[in-house]
């Protein structure tokens, strides 16, 4: 059988623990034997993060800005516990956050929707896609506890010195007080990858905040998505048959309960952390869920959104059998496989990422699934499979 030809390599970045053994397996048994692959790898394990003082990552972000297109493995983002564990020589920073902040993107999650893992909302018939500005707002926020009496005042102090006053309360007992902010460049960049995604998804965009009380904060970054739409996207969404809609977060989250799927709903940072939780349990689990960092600079980094999956990685280490879902690091690789083939002009990049996608699924709706699906699916004649078996299943399919 002759390989697929790829043009340009995929910028691959490995990982840590369940997810790094599955990503060896998922090359070896369904991508390699089909696909002449190319990638220019980067191991973002935790060990050779350390060994190289983390020059990796950022290494690999680079690569990514100049490749375009990269799929990365689960990784593990150090607490103390790891820092003992791996002997570290410091608590390094979330690799996700220095990929993030380098390429400047925001983050989509779509559910992964397949017969047998019903939704528990029954009227949502299509995934609901969750866009999450991932910069400022609470989490770069500052906070003061107020001891007693006195007046707290937010103070702008120009580059000329000029001061701008703006009084927040006066207190005449204890209580807290809380100081954020956001940039106009960075809510900029948050639409134009919203609106990009739904184009490039064929897809609605809906943006919600609370503009009506935060009349000033929320207020921009309403005006900036009504002005970036008007400016660089109303013709191409008329031309697409697509739509851009504002409604206020509480008329959204009745809306999205009450529809059918099938739109990107574009968060603010703390919405989009609550909500993104809400949408990929109530569709069944992180296990099954899709993740893209899409930056307004045209770069792609596809992951699987759950993490390394550590209890099972001590289970296997241990010589027991494991039933670790693949699914989402199957699903990253195809993601990343399909945009390479787009950018190159390699439709049979693109249509092998649609099989395995496919007999991935066709292998659920068969009743072959790992443990975290049996335990929720409708299906009445399921089976456990290990993870290896799981994949072998898949590669049963695809030969
Ligand atoms: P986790 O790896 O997502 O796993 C939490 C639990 O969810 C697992 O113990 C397992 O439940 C279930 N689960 C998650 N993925 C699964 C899969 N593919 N198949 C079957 N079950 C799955 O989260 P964690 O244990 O809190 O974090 C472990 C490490 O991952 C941490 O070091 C963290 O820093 C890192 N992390 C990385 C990323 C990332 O790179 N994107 C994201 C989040 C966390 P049962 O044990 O009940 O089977
Ligand atoms: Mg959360």
């Amino acid at each position: 059988m002759t390989k697929i030809e790829m043009k340009t390599p995929l910028v691959e970045m490995d990982g840590d623990e369940m997810t790094r053994v599955i990503w060896k397996i998922i090359k070896d048994e369904l991508i390699e034997p089909f696909v002449d692959l190319k990638t220019e790898y980067y191991d973002l394990g935790l060990k050779h993060r350390d060994e190289t003082d983390d020059q990796v990552t950022r290494n690999s972000a680079e690569a990514t800005k100049r490749l375009g297109v990269a799929v990365k493995c689960a990784t593990i983002t150090p607490n103390a516990a790891r820092v003992k564990e791996y002997d570290l020589k410091k608590m390094w920073k979330s690799p996700n956050g220095t990929i993030r902040a380098a390429l400047d993107g925001t983050v989509f999650r779509t559910p992964i929707t397949v017969k047998g893992i019903e939704p528990c909302v029954r009227n949502w018939k299509k995934p609901i896609c969750l866009a999450r500005h991932a910069y400022g707002d609470v989490y770069m926020n500052t906070e003061m506890r107020i001891p007693g009496p006195g007046k707290v005042e937010l103070v702008y102090t120009a580059a000329d010195g000029t001061e701008q006053r703006s009084l927040v309360h006066e207190f005449d007992g204890a209580g807290v007080v809380q100081g954020m902010h956001n940039l106009d460049a960075s809510i900029e960049s948050f639409a134009r990858s919203c609106f990009d995604y739904g184009l490039e998804t064929h897809q609605d965009v809906w943006f919600a905040t609370k503009d009506t009380i935060s009349k000033v904060y929320d207020h921009r970054f309403k005006d900036i998505f009504r002005a970036v739409f008007d400016a660089e996207y109303a013709k191409r969404f008329d031309e697409a048959g697509i739509e851009y809609f504002y409604t206020l977060i509480d008329d959204a989250v009745a809306r999205v309960m009450k529809s059918e799927g099938g739109f990107i709903w574009a968060c603010k940072n703390y919405d989009g952390d609550v909500m993104s939780d809400m949408v990929s349990n109530a569709f069944g689990s992180l296990a099954m869920m899709t993740s893209v960092l899409v930056s307004p600079h045209g770069y792609y980094e596809y992951e699987a959104a759950h993490g390394t999956v550590q209890r099972h990685y001590y289970k296997y280490l241990k010589g027991e059998e494991t039933s670790t879902n693949s699914v989402a690091t199957i699903f990253a690789w195809t993601g990343a496989l399909r945009k390479r083939g787009q950018l190159d002009g390699t439709p049979d990049l693109c249509a092998f990422a649609d099989k395995l996608e496919k007999a991935t699924l066709d292998t659920i709706e068969a009743g072959e699934m790992t443990g975290d699906l049996v335990r929720i699916t409708t299906l009445p004649n399921a089976r456990k499979l290990s993870t290896e078996q799981f994949i072998a299943a898949i590669r049963t399919r695809m030969e």
